[in-house]
């Protein structure tokens, strides 16, 4: 059975939601067989965070480093040798997240711009694979990833909510695909049940991007709060829509996710 605990790829465990609660979550895990969670950094107080939940839970979690578009705004040069500093740190397996997002636009459309950047070039230059983030902002991220995507190791466009169109960019800059709980959605991830056929087996990875976006088909209420326990339901949903079996969906899964971030 523990062949086929999942691994969640992103986690934003250092919200308070859930890092109040840290040791609840760990153990709804382990009733859960979800092996490992990837903790997400929107900035450096998160990095430092989510190394301290390291410390505490080393056979269970990593992290990523860097800025979330949303905190592109707090964002200074000083901050990229952080980075690099931080992305030596063998827990450590991804830059970012990173992206662009023009739908809440919290940080101005250049101080995103130039954020995103910064972050290309430094998965560019210590080889660690890109974790991203885009909303509402596919034709500047896409020709910003063009610049630098085929120099950085490996690449995931984190949460795809897009289109048809969206997807297949992204495929052709070999990135791979994280799929949330949205698709469990009957309303708004309606379109994504049919366009999760067209990602390519050895592309996808599952997340939850907890505390945010609870599965709608978790069988039991729930306050609100996502956590990465309820990871299965997730290739539950996924495993529907592309009718196969729920233990196939869970092995390409951890495959690819062991694949990509080497481990
Ligand atoms: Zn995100």
């Amino acid at each position: 059975m523990n062949t086929l605990g999942l691994i969640d790829i992103g986690a934003n465990m250092t919200h308070p939601q859930l890092h109040n609660q840290i040791d609840k979550v760990v153990e709804n895990m382990k009733d859960q067989n979800i092996n490992k969670a990837i903790i997400t950094s929107s900035n450096l107080k998160d990095t430092k965070t989510a190394l301290d939940i390291i410390n505490a839970y080393p056979e269970i979690f990593y992290t990523t480093v860097g800025f979330h578009p949303h905190n592109a705004k707090d964002f200074v040069h000083e901050n990229i040798n952080s980075i690099i500093e931080y992305s030596k740190n063998k827990k450590v397996l991804a830059i970012g997240e990173c992206g662009l997002d023009y739908y809440r636009d919290y940080s101005t459309r250049e101080e995103q711009l130039f954020c995103f950047e910064e972050q290309l070039k430094i998965a560019k230059s210590v080889g660690l694979p890109i974790f991203l983030h885009e909303r509402k902002a596919h034709d500047d991220f896409a020709t910003m990833l063009k610049k630098y995507i085929f120099e950085i190791e490996r690449s995931v466009v984190h949460c795809f909510t897009g289109t048809k169109n969206e997807l297949k960019v992204y495929l052709d800059m070999d990135c791979y695909i994280g799929i949330t709980g949205w698709i469990s959605d009957l309303n708004r991830g309606k379109h994504l049940h049919d366009l999760i056929k067209y990602i390519p087996e050895d592309r996808l990875m599952i997340e939850t991007d907890a505390p945010y976006l609870t599965p709608k088909n978790i069988p039991f209420k729930n306050n609100g709060i996502n956590e990465p326990s309820f990871l299965n339901y997730v290739a539950q949903s996924i495993s529907e829509c592309l009718s196969k079996d729920i233990n196939y969906i869970k092995e390409i899964t951890i495959n690819n996710t062991k694949r990509f971030f080497s481990i």
